[in-house]
C-alpha cells in the first residue's frame, strides 16, 4: 500500500520500488510501511477460516507410493547420461524413495528459460504420469516435478532426453539466469541472452561445468534488474555507455541460504571482454579453492573479493 501510494507512476523507468526507497529514504518508507501495518492490524478480525481450509486443500500433499525403487540403481549403473543428470538434477525428497527433478532450460545454444509449445506439453504429460500432477515453474527459469518417485527415473529421463529437456547442469555455471535484455525487453540497454550463451558455451568449450560445481551467473540488460543480477555469485549487469554496452560485474550476491547483495567489481567491460573477465573470476576460483566441495561463494567468503578483483583486473593487480 506504502509503495502504491508512493511509487512513481509519472515514469515507467522509475517505477520501482527500490527508486522510490532511494528517493524518499529507508527510515521515511519504513515508518509508513509500519504505520500502515498497525493501520490494518487494528481492523484485523481473524483469519478466514474458509479461505485457509480451501488453500490446504489445494496444497494438501499428493498421495505417494511407499514401494521399492525399480530400476533406478541398476539404470544408474547402466547409462552414465542417466547417471550425470540424476546427480546434478536431482533433489531430496522428504520421502523416502522420492526426488525432486529439475529440468533446466538451459540447452546448449537455446535461450536461457525458454521451453516450446510442444516441450510443455509434455511436460505437462509427464508431470501426469510420473509427478502426481505438479509442476513447479522455479525463479532460476526452471521447471520442477517435486514429486516422482525413483522408480519412475528412468522413463522420465528418457523422455526428457528425446525432447531435449535433460540438460545436466542444474546450480552449475552453464545455468544462467539471464532477463530478455536488447533482444526482447524494450527497456533494455544492453544485452543478455548472448551474454549468457556466450559464458556458458565457453566453458561446456572446456568441459569445466563438473569441476566448477555450484555456481550461479545472473544478468539483467538494465538497471531494473529483473534477472536479480545482485543476488548472482556473479553478477552481471548491463548498461549503455554512450551509446555502447557495458557489463558491470559484481561479486559475492547470493539468493539461497545466505542471502546477500553482490558488490561490485569495479570498471565494466565491452561485450566482448565479459567471457574473459568471468574465465579469469573462474580460474582464480578453481586455484584458490580449499578443496572440490568448496563452492565459488563459500571460497569468496572465506578470502574476501581482493583475488577476485585481481583475477577481475589484472593489470591493476601489477600497477
Ligand atoms: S532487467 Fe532485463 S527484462 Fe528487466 S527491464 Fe531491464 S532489460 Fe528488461
Amino acid at each position: 500500500m506504502t509503495y502504491n501510494l508512493a511509487g512513481r507512476r509519472d515514469n515507467k523507468y522509475k517505477a520501482r520500488i527500490k527508486i522510490t526507497v532511494a528517493e524518499r529514504g529507508l527510515d521515511v518508507m519504513r515508518e509508513e510501511i509500519e504505520a500502515e501495518f498497525l493501520n490494518r492490524r487494528a481492523v484485523f478480525t481473524g483469519v478466514d477460516q474458509a479461505l485457509l481450509n480451501d488453500l490446504k486443500r489445494q496444497y494438501a500433499a499428493p498421495d505417494f507410493r511407499i514401494e521399492g525403487t525399480g530400476d533406478y540403481d541398476v539404470e544408474r549403473a547402466r547409462s552414465a547420461g542417466f547417471r550425470s543428470w540424476t546427480d546434478t538434477n536431482l533433489s531430496e525428497h522428504r520421502i523416502e524413495g522420492y526426488a525432486s527433478a529439475t529440468l533446466t532450460l538451459k540447452a546448449p545454444g537455446v535461450t536461457p528459460g525458454d521451453a516450446t509449445d510442444a516441450q510443455m506439453s509434455l511436460v505437462a504429460d509427464l508431470a501426469e504420469r510420473y509427478g502426481h500432477s505438479d509442476i513447479r515453474i522455479a525463479h532460476d527459469q526452471n521447471i520442477v516435478l517435486p514429486h516422482v518417485h525413483k522408480s519412475d527415473l528412468p522413463a522420465l529421463y528418457r523422455e526428457l532426453l528425446a525432447a531435449g529437456l535433460a540438460t545436466a547442469n542444474a546450480g552449475q555455471i552453464s545455468d544462467i539466469i539471464a532477463c530478455p535484455g536488447m533482444d526482447y525487453c524494450s527497456l533494455a540497454t544492453a544485452r543478455s541472452i548472448p551474454i549468457a550463451q556466450e559464458i556458458a558455451d565457453h566453458f561446456r568449450a572446456l568441459d569445466l561445468e563438473d569441476e566448477i560445481g555450484q555456481f550461479n551467473i545472473q544478468i539483467s540488460g538494465c538497471i531494473n534488474a529483473c534477472g536479480h543480477h545482485h543476488l548472482g555469485h556473479i553478477g552481471i549487469l548491463g548498461l549503455d555507455r554512450a551509446g555502447v554496452e557495458n557489463y558491470q560485474i559484481t561479486l559475492g550476491g547470493d539468493g539461497y541460504e545466505i542471502p546477500a547483495i553482490g558488490q561490485r567489481a569495479g570498471a565494466g567491460f565491452p561485450a566482448e571482454e565479459v567471457v574473459p573477465a568471468i574465465d579469469r573470476v573462474v580460474k582464480a576460483y578453481l586455484d584458490l579453492r580449499e578443496n572440490a566441495e568448496e563452492r565459488f561463494i563459500d571460497a569468496y567468503r572465506r578470502l574476501g573479493a581482493a583475488p577476485f578483483k585481481a583475477a577481475l583486473y589484472p593489470e591493476a593487480a601489477h600497477a
